[in-house]
């Protein structure tokens, strides 16, 4: 199977089986010749002629795309009109025509193999990208010139297709008849390739970045494409296309059955009310929280403030974004995490001489109480916010109280500070703590009484509890927050959070998988903090389970000898109330690992 399985990335999900068609989109041969001085003129008119018949047939494809993949996806048009009327582009054309007497079809060939060398030799990924909307628009312009007309290559497909190319043009998508092209496959291409955009809105399945494909997919191969995995197998065995159809419709029923469940509260079967918020790293993510129905914002990191643009955010910058955010959910919480600076994410500002262990060294809180500057300046920003929206202030990698204190220290002098300069700003604001700590696990009943609320991260825990790099794909295998060790600590922190009366979430990866939701809802946590497009997935799953049910496992949990064991326990018991086959159908990679998931398929 393993050569007959080639892997690219999944750029618009869905399964097609049929055969293949390779679509070689070479520039035309253009013949050498050059014109008598009296057609010179001529020349320039045909070039003319061809440009504005061509942006005729780019303003045709923008309203097909509009129609077909929206009007957002239509403007990728725009940028190719744009590119196709350059105009020191088509001066230099003409001048090549006026000067070289050649014909509108050599000049235009020379000029766009000059650009093309030039935008190839960079290896900047928005030049790749834009390299592939030119040759396009070269070769439509040639095609045009050289009187090819329209291009009938589809009137002759005559069965359903997966289109195989070197590099697929936006154009190419947005003509594809639906029904005889039932997939794309390209070696160039990611999912922010304009044909991915486009071949997602569309709804056509697509896995680009797939090198070799035009070599190793031979015209009329058999081949099960799967958009959403990145897959494509050649030549598949009856059980292979069986396989994939059973997973197509399950994949079908999950997407249905999660819609479903988007505008619904997260309640278990015996109505504990579970609070799901959404995890946000980006702007780009407050959308995707907002439509998957998060309530609020658990972990707003806020390091790309610094990252994004390798220099110190200002106040107001800081505040404008907090408050955005915090008004995009007028109805709950949004919690901001101060910096989490240092270990893998040490910006350019912040110049200290190496350390030989970044993970133990100066990062988080620490570097921030070393910096007043920088703290002060993030907290008078975020008591800014407060005065408009719900914001809570959250600590990272505490390990140690008077952490806590200091920071409660900065926060009261600062709103002094504002209310003496008569700036708006909230007196006060809650402020709680990550539990990303062995420490500040153990420490949690102390911590619970200087903290409003706890928050734990799983995915330090799990990397400081194990001493295992969250990032050492060597030692990925043992990287696992279903180890009991990280489990006891869980239930410890989530035990001195109930007996203080203080709220406690998680919103580290785990509470993003299925699985070790329900298992931390039978730990005693009522609020997870997801990664946005996991929300359906986890509401699905806890509508599911009842509570009581996760309890008794998570206890037998507690007692077990090692990771597996935890998931044996785990994925039978969410098996007795949930179709797991329908999360093996789906692409997500929040799945159940190792055992659990061998467990889950029986
Ligand atoms: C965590 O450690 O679990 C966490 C949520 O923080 P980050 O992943 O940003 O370190
Ligand atoms: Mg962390």
């Amino acid at each position: 199977m393993s050569e007959r399985l080639l892997k690219g990335i999944g750029v618009s999900p869905g399964i097609a089986i049929g055969p293949a068609r390779v679509v070689r989109s070479t520039l035309p041969e253009v013949p050498a010749h050059v014109v008598p001085r009296s057609q010179v003129s001529k020349e320039v008119r045909r070039l003319r002629a061809a440009v504005s018949d061509v942006r005729r047939h780019l303003l045709e494809l923008k309203a097909t795309a509009e129609e077909r993949a929206g009007a957002d996806e239509a403007r990728i048009f725009d940028a190719q009109i744009l590119m196709l009327e350059d105009k020191e582009f088509l001066a230099g054309v003409e001048g090549l025509i006026r000067e070289n007497h050649l014909t509108a079809e050599k000049a235009y060939e020379f000029k766009a193999l000059e650009m093309r060398d030039l935008w190839s030799g960079t290896g900047n990924p928005r030049l790749k990208e834009k390299l592939v909307d030119l040759n396009g628009i070269v070769i439509r312009v040639l095609e045009h010139l050289l009187h090819r007309g329209k291009d009938d290559r589809w009137a002759t497909l005559t069965e359903p297709c997966v289109i195989v190319a070197r590099e697929i043009a936006p154009a190419l998508t947005v003509q594809l008849p639906r029904d005889k092209v039932i997939a794309l496959v390209s070696e160039e291409g990611t999912r922010t390739s304009h044909a991915a955009i486009l071949a997602h809105s569309i709804g056509i399945p697509a896995v680009m970045g797939l090198a070799g494909a035009e070599a190793k997919i031979t015209a009329g191969t058999m081949v099960i494409v799967d958009g959403a995995r990145g897959t494509v197998v050649l030549r598949p065995t009856p059980a292979e296309i069986a396989d994939a159809r059973k997973d197509e419709t399950r994949r079908h029923e999950l997407t249905a059955q999660l819609e479903q469940v988007v505008a619904l509260p997260a309640t278990t079967t015996d109505g504990l009310r579970i609070a799901l918020r959404g995890n946000v790293d980006l702007p780009e993510e407050i959308k995707a929280a907002q439509e998957h129905g998060a309530e609020g914002v658990g972990l707003l990191r806020t390091e790309f403030l610094i990252t994004a643009h390798n220099a110190l955010p200002s106040e107001d910058e800081q505040a404008a974004y907090f408050r955005r955010v915090g008004e995009a959910f007028p109805s709950h919480p949004v919690v901001v995490r101060s910096f989490d600076l240092g270990g893998d994410k040490l910006p350019a500002p912040f110049r200290v001489p190496p350390e030989p262990n970044p993970f133990l060294g100066w990062r988080a809180i620490r570097i921030c109480l070393d910096q007043p500057e920088l703290f002060r300046v993030q907290l008078r920003a975020v008591l800014r916010a407060a005065a408009h929206a719900r914001i809570h202030l959250m600590i990272p990698l505490v390990t140690r109280l008077d952490e806590i204190e200091r920071t409660r220290a900065i926060v009261a002098a600062e709103a002094d500070n504002l209310a003496a300069q008569g700036i708006e700003a909230a007196r006060t604001l809650p402020v709680g703590v990550m539990i990303e700590t062995p420490a500040a696990a153990v420490m949690a009943d102390r911590i619970c009484e200087v903290s409003d609320f706890v928050s734990v991260g799983t995915n330090d825990l799990t990397q400081y509890t194990l001493v295992v790099d969250r990032g050492n794909a060597r030692l990925a295998d043992r990287f696992t927050p279903h180890d009991p060790s990280v489990l006891r600590l869980l239930k410890m922190v989530a035990d001195a959070a109930r007996a203080a009366g203080k709220p406690a979430s998680v919103c580290g990866e785990m509470a993003s998988e299925p699985l070790s939701a329900f298992l931390l809802i039978g730990l005693g946590y009522e609020t997870l903090s997801v990664s946005p497009p996991a929300l359906p997935l986890v509401k699905w799953t806890v509508r599911q389970v009842s509570a009581a049910r996760a309890r008794s496992a998570a206890a037998a949990a507690l007692e077990a000898r090692n990771a597996e064991d935890v998931l044996d326990i785990m994925g039978p018991a969410l098996a007795e109330a949930v179709d797991v086959r329908l999360l093996f159908a789906g692409p997500d990679a929040r799945l159940p690992a190792g055992r659990a998931a061998a467990t889950l398929k029986l």
